[in-house]
């Protein structure tokens, strides 16, 4: 398979039409962006890493059957994945306070959650990603009741098989972003990307962070920070 038009070019992937119209090839890229492209700056050998880590973690995933978009990994920054449409949501589990939950909430952040929580944003760059609920998902028509529970019932499938593989790696998983579509049939799939870029992943004994908090708060060490956490991966991906 290879790659034909650009379709679009995002923050930190570039997507390419294919022979097969079922099929598309992304291209992650080092570009790094944090508080919706205001800061903007390059993470160097990150396309690599967040392609090959994406690509295990959806293996893993569908190991454990969850359907994904994953098809083939076609080299170090290139997948073959299936076209999906996108239902413009990020779809955000959290574990632990962080980020824009301790603020709102007034929480300190590393603080435990009772239960694991999921809230919805309304993919749009424009409007800066607003929180919505289920019910605007519905008014707003970009998917329907079933479709969202589907999406709430997978995401916290997710959210189990993944904490549980972190947390052999010695990785807390704090909280991560997914996306989904739906195939041409209709059925919804995990899609887009599982990566530091999308995932607040802490070390288990130091919480020190190992993902994109390390960019976005000028912490230093960002790439050191990307190659430990992909080695930590590759030391337990094969007996996960
Ligand atoms: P952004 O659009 O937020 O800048 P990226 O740079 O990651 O993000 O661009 C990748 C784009 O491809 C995203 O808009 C994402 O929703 C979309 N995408 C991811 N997986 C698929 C897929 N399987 N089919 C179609 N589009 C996809
Ligand atoms: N996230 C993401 N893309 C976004 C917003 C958030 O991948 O556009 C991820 C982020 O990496 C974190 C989780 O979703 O793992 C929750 O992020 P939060 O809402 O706390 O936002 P932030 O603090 O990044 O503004």
């Amino acid at each position: 398979m290879t790659k034909g038009t650009q379709l679009y070019e995002g923050k930190a992937k570039k997507v390419f039409a294919t022979e097969d119209p079922q099929l598309l090839i992304v291209s992650y890229k080092d570009d790094a962006t944090a508080f919706n492209g205001l800061k903007k700056g390059t993470i160097a050998g990150k396309g690599v890493i967040n392609n090959k880590m994406s690509n295990a973690l959806m293996r893993l995933l569908e190991k454990k059957g969850i359907p994904t978009h994953f098809v083939e990994q076609l080299s170090d920054r290139d997948t073959l994945v299936k076209k999906v449409q996108i239902v413009p949501l990020e779809v955000i589990i959290r574990n632990i306070a962080a980020g824009s939950f301790a603020k709102h909430y007034g929480v300190e952040e590393g603080t435990d959650l009772a239960c694991p929580t999921i809230e919805f944003s309304y993919k749009n760059d424009a409007l800066a990603d607003p929180l919505i609920n289920e019910y605007h998902v519905m008014a707003l028509q970009l998917a329907t009741k079933e479709e969202v529970e589907t999406i709430k019932t997978l995401a916290f499938k997710v959210n189990e098989e993944l904490k549980k593989f972190w947390a052999s790696c010695g990785v807390t998983l704090v909280d991560f972003k997914l996306e989904f579509g739906r195939l041409s049939d209709g059925t919804i799939v995990l899609a887009d990307e599982i990566s530091p870029d999308t995932c607040r992943l802490w070390d288990s004994k130091t919480n020190e962070k190992l993902d994109k908090d390390r960019f976005r708060r000028d912490l230093g060490g960002v790439e050191d920070a990307y190659h430990e956490i992909m080695k930590r991966l590759e030391e337990h991906i094969a007996e996960a």
